[in-house]
């Protein structure tokens, strides 16, 4: 039943072909930004596998275009860089005329490395506000546990529909719909839906630090 249930969600979202973002575009976006990260660290590729905790083979096919990394290793990346997740995802989408941004999570929802978890970035990182915010769907019975991102990063997790836990400090909190917690993601944590149901959730992450003003990302 449980399997049932997620091969059905899988083909009906069809997350990678309902995006707006064709997958060749976003590897492109993301060979571009991280050479330009390294670049203007003026790190090598060694540096760089040392920094982030990927290995060098990995970032090259990256830089290449030639790989679609996991979540999981695009957090590693953007930890290692003191960046955001979602700069590696997408551009900043312009501000339409009027200064609003309009976004719809069912044009921005993808599968990043085939990784299980559906990610829509609704409101890209941007250094003026200092969070970004994005819409994470669980698959039932996934389960994934996140290092710790770089100092004084904060989470809340507010869900929406479903049932998911929310590892904080070696305990699973468990959360239903409009139920919401915020927690320090300095520190190891994790995310898991026990139910046989996708959850999905919001998730707003607050970087404390000051932006660099000679950093272009
Ligand atoms: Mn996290």
């Amino acid at each position: 039943m449980r399997y049932n249930a997620q091969v059905e969600y899988h083909e009906s979202m069809n997350p990678n072909e309902a995006s707006t973002v064709n997958p060749q575009e976003r590897n492109d976006h993301l060979a571009a930004t991280l050479r330009t990260l390294r670049n203007e660290r003026g790190w090598s590729l060694d540096r760089a596998a040392r920094e982030t905790g990927v290995s060098k083979a990995m970032l090259g096919q990256i830089e290449r275009g030639e790989s679609s990394p996991t979540v999981a290793t695009l957090w590693k990346i953007a930890t290692g860089f003191a960046t955001s997740l979602s700069t590696f995802l997408e551009p900043v989408p312009p501000a339409a005329e009027g200064g609003h941004l309009f976004r719809s999570a069912d044009a921005l929802r993808t599968q990043p490395g085939n990784g299980g978890m559906l990610v829509a970035p609704l409101f890209p990182y941007e250094a003026r506000f200092g969070f970004e915010v994005f819409e994470l769907t669980l698959p039932p019975g996934y389960e994934r546990l996140s290092e710790a991102h770089e100092p004084g990063v904060t989470e809340s997790v507010l869900v929406v529909r479903g049932t998911m836990e929310v590892l904080v400090e070696e305990s699973w909190i468990a959360l239903g719909e409009g139920e919401a917690v915020r927690f320090p993601a300095d520190r190891p944590h994790g995310y898991r839906n026990p139910s046989a149901e996708p959850a999905v959730f919001h998730n707003l992450i607050h970087y404390a630090r000051t932006p660099d003003p000679t950093r272009s990302i």
